[in-house]
């Protein structure tokens, strides 16, 4: 054995414990979320390791985190039986930090504490976040297969000792003595709320004493989370009763979901997504601000509700999970924001989302249109926002239309050019106030007269959509209501002819309608497109819209 040594943390180690202690002690609690991952952690690795070496579990198989208290001594303590360190390990991970991207962080750094305490978030606070609630810190740990085990000790200050010790078991305990503002943390019952706060799902028991009752302390342990993960088991040995259990978990929702999918991505970004999408709408999904919709974990160690960033908002329905391998553990909102990592898992989940809709449109056309009802009109604000997948969001659209006698939307965009004659080239369409208003509007007469299928909208959110929305399968979009409208190839030679006639003969008449209706309006035209009415009201090309100009004005502009 050698004798006990005195080791100078790494000055990085100790500008992050200055830190730490000073910007972070309204959040004290994060101390125990981090040990408890590190010990999960621990059994992780110690879990893979004994894939190629089975040995190394020994007689000892069964990994778990334990945690307890003794209000005597003034210390928790962490135990458990995971991967261990030997004494090597120990000086570089408990006493350097060998991050990369160390040296970019703390040149960051600028003394503002609130600043610097977001950028300790994005960075990590790991293991040193133990001295935020202790005075002193003692880890005694034995690496997987090793026979020596060692200790270190240290009150956070500039050094830590190290010495060789007896310790039975493989696995690390970490003694924590609480600080005298700290000692709320000698309670178990306290720890116990914590631990169901954050690592309730992680797939390791986190253990703690056994009570009776009374509260007496019984021999023994017991698990205090609720085990395994969910979304970390295999798809294939997950029931379609414990999605829907856990979707009314997960979405305080008691009703089952519409539908749901269940990821794991690997690549350059690593992570688990469980979506789910509700069957009935929550009561403020009209508040775009509002979104409850997918909580955020990393490594399965819960970080936040409500990740906004992981959604866009014409998808805030979606509920479910998102787990990370690749973020930090103190990852905060405003790292998300901008962020490769968040980027990739809400560009991936978006296009889950999309095509299990589409799949269910191909595969379910009743359910889908169930779903539609519910969030159609949301989903309607997919095009203006999402560019990326707007011709998928577009083909999930569903349009009233001439083609059927009713108000409900039912039309798909590629039922609709289906439907095409040979030379029609553009999806004809018209906004107005109400089904009927659009269904009633002379400018189809001229359609339904040709056989010509013109979808009608009348939502709010519909003249915004249909300003975002240009072409659908190389298809150009035409309101029946603008100016210029051309029928083109749709007119034969003969009643090209018939027009041209027309305009000739109304050349008079047009003259003295544009006299007597002034600067009312641009021009007055001869139309072909009426055959019952004697005129309509139409608006230019680039002009704005009647639709939209009634919208300008309700909004006050
Ligand atoms: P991170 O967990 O992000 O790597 P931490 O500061 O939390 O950073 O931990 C630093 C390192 O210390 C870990 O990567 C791990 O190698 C080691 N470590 C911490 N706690 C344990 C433990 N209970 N058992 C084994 N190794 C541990
Ligand atoms: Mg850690």
């Amino acid at each position: 054995t050698r004798q006990a040594e005195t080791h100078g943390f790494q000055t990085e180690v100790k500008q992050l414990l200055h830190l730490m202690i000073h910007s972070l002690y309204s959040n004290k609690e994060i101390f125990l979320r981090e040990l408890v991952s590190n010990a999960s952690d621990a059994a992780d690795k110690l879990r893979f390791k004994a894939l190629s070496d089975s040995s190394l579990l020994a007689d000892d198989a069964e990994l778990y985190v334990r945690v307890s208290a003794d209000k005597d001594a003034g210390t928790i303590t962490i135990s458990d039986n995971g991967i261990g360190m030997t004494r090597d390990e120990v000086m570089t991970n408990l006493g350097t930090i060998a991050k990369s991207g160390t040296a970019d962080f703390f040149s960051q750094l600028s003394g503002d504490q609130a600043k610097d305490s977001r950028l300790i978030g994005q960075f990590g606070v790991g293991f040193y976040s133990a001295f935020i609630v202790a005075e002193t810190v003692t880890v005694r740990t034995r690496a997987a297969g090793a026979s020596e085990a060692v200790e270190w000790f240290s009150r956070g200050e500039g050094e830590y000792e190290l010495k060789d010790i007896e310790k039975v078991k493989r696995g690390t305990d970490i003694i924590l003595k609480l600080r005298d503002d700290a000692t709320e943390y000698l309670d178990e019952w306290r720890l116990k709320s914590i631990i169901t706060k954050y690592s309730d799902h992680l797939s390791i028991p986190v253990q703690m004493p056994k009570r009776d009752d009374d509260n007496n302390k019984q021999e023994g342990w017991e698990a205090v989370n609720s085990g395994q993960a969910l979304w970390t088991r295999e798809k294939s040995e997950i029931s379609d009763d414990e999605y829907k259990e856990f979707y009314k978990t997960v979405a305080h929702d008691f009703d089952e979901p519409l539908l749901w999918s269940h990821n794991k991505v690997e690549g350059t970004s690593e992570y688990t997504s469980l979506l789910y999408v509700p069957k009935r709408a929550p009561w403020d999904l009209w508040n775009r601000d509002n979104q409850h919709g997918i909580k955020l974990y990393v490594k399965r160690v819960f970080i936040m509700d409500d990740a906004t960033q992981l959604m866009p908002t014409y998808l805030r329905f979606v509920r479910g999970l998102m787990d990370s391998a690749d973020l930090p553990l103190n990852v905060s909102r405003e790292i998300l924001q901008d962020n490769k990592i968040t980027r990739a898992m809400r560009n991936g989940s978006t296009k889950k989302i999309l095509s299990m809709l589409s799949k269910l449109a191909k595969d379910d056309a009743e359910k889908y249109q169930e779903f539609w009802n519910t969030f159609g009109a949301v989903l309607k604000e997919g095009p203006a926002e999402d560019h990326a997948n707007q011709e998928t969001i577009a083909g999930l659209l569903r349009f009233a239309s001439t083609h059927e006698d009713t108000s409900e939307a039912k039309v798909s965009l590629d039922a609709y050019i289906e439907r095409m004659p040979e030379k029609q080239d553009k999806i004809y369409y018209i906004v107005a106030d109400s089904y009927e208003a659009a269904r009633d509007n002379p400018a189809l007469e001229i359609f339904r007269k040709k056989g010509i299928e013109v979808l009608l909208l009348s939502e709010r959110i519909d003249e915004w959509l249909m300003s975002h929305l240009t072409e659908y399968k190389e298809k150009p979009f035409q309101s029946v209501t603008r100016g210029d409208l051309d029928l083109g190839e749709l007119d034969d030679a003969e009643t090209k002819k018939e027009h041209e006639q027309a305009e000739k003969a109304f050349k008079k008449p047009l003259k003295r309608f544009e006299e007597a209706l002034g600067d009312k309006v641009k021009s007055v035209r001869v139309t072909h497109r009426l055959t019952d009415s004697p005129a309509c009201i139409v608006t230019d090309e680039n002009d704005m819209s009647t639709q939209m100009a009634k919208l300008m004005e309700a909004a006050g502009q």
